[in-house]
């Protein structure tokens, strides 16, 4: 991703006025934690493409101040958009019920001045898939710069807790697509906000044109060499001269892991991308059959192969 999102101060943090604290001698019990989900109204600033089929919507939403984690998503209601419309209320026909608001991860993070989100674009494929996909087309490729949304955020539990540095020196991120987006966030975070964290990148993508923040991973390894390495795995294009610099070729595999992972028990591992969804269940079951694995099962697989525990795991799921 181009520089999408310029880095602002962080905000700060107003502390509690002298004579506030001395007519308050006893502490008030503390604060019960509030989730702030909320609309926000907001403004595409910029539609960077990413690759052909990926774009980031830098949007802007004012000066207020948005918290939120890095690895939080927001979500967008398709029903905003006019031209979506028929869609809408023919896929709503088909379907039986009313279509729900399609969740993004934020790719901005924290310490910068806007929020951003990446999307990239499903296909409809004649024969394989039953209903064409809704809201993400139009947001890779008819969202310019000036159009208007509501988005809501910010939420999920998939986000880098602020005391990462007592559990671990060492975060691994495995990823497919657009799996990386809420992974960019967080990277991008501990790097600003100066973590003390290595972090080791396994990301699989179809071909080479299909990597999303390509050029930017590859900044950030040069800027930071000893705590960055990225290991990219492509599963459709053969690997030819890149193979010099470390890209592999076919999908993530035990050996993969325990090769870039030679310290499963001491690492946090952070994994996203496609997973067994609704519709593979119902698809699998009509012909009797269990779904079969896709990337985070297979990946999960791996790392408990690899002697990765649960509590060292935190996956996210966009099947
Ligand atoms: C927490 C979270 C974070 C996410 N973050 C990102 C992100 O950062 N970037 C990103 O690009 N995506 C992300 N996603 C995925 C995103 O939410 C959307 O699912 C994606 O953009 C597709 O939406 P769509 O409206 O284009 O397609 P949809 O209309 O949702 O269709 C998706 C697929 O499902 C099939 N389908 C739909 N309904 C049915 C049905 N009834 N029966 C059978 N098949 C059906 C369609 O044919 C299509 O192939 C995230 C998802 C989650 C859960």
């Amino acid at each position: 991703m181009a520089e999408a999102t310029p880095a602002g101060s962080p905000p700060p943090v107003p502390a509690p006025s002298p004579a506030a604290a001395a007519a308050a001698p006893i502490a008030p019990p503390p604060e019960p934690v509030r989730r702030k989900i909320k609309e926000v109204e907001a403004m595409v600033a910029d539609a960077i493409a990413e690759t052909d089929d990926t774009t980031t919507l830098v949007l802007f939403t004012g000066n207020d101040t948005l918290e939120y984690k890095p690895g939080h998503f927001l979500t967008i209601d398709p029903h905003q958009f006019a031209a979506l419309d028929r869609w809408l209320r023919f896929l709503e026909d088909q379907k039986g019920k009313r279509e729900s608001p399609r969740a993004y991860s934020l790719a901005s993070a924290p310490h910068e001045k806007y929020l951003a989100i990446t999307v990239k674009e499903e296909y409809y494929v004649s024969g394989q898939t039953k209903y064409p996909p809704l809201l993400s087309p139009t947001l890779v490729k008819r969202t310019p710069r000036g159009t208007k949304m509501t988005i809501t955020g910010f939420t999920g539990a998939y986000f880098l807790p602020p005391d990462i540095e007592s559990h671990t020196d060492h975060l691994v991120h495995i990823c497919a697509g657009s799996g990386m987006v809420p992974n960019w966030s967080i990277i991008k975070h501990a790097f600003a906000t100066g973590l003390k964290l290595r972090h080791t990148v396994i990301y699989s993508n179809k071909t080479w044109d299909d990597i999303i923040y390509r050029r930017d991973l590859d900044d950030l390894q040069r800027k930071y060499p000893e705590q960055l390495r990225v290991v990219h795995t492509l599963t459709r294009d053969s690997v030819g001269i890149r193979a010099s610099q470390g890209v592999r070729h076919g999908r993530i595999s035990l050996e993969l892991l325990k090769e870039v992972v030679p310290d499963p028990s001491a690492v946090r591992v952070y994994t996203c991308g496609p997973a067994i969804g609704v519709w593979d269940r119902q698809a699998a079951k009509a012909k009797g059959e269990q779904p079969a694995p896709r990337f985070l099962e297979a990946v999960l697989g791996c790392l408990e192969q690899l002697g990765v525990q649960k509590q060292q795991i935190r996956h996210e799921s966009y099947g």
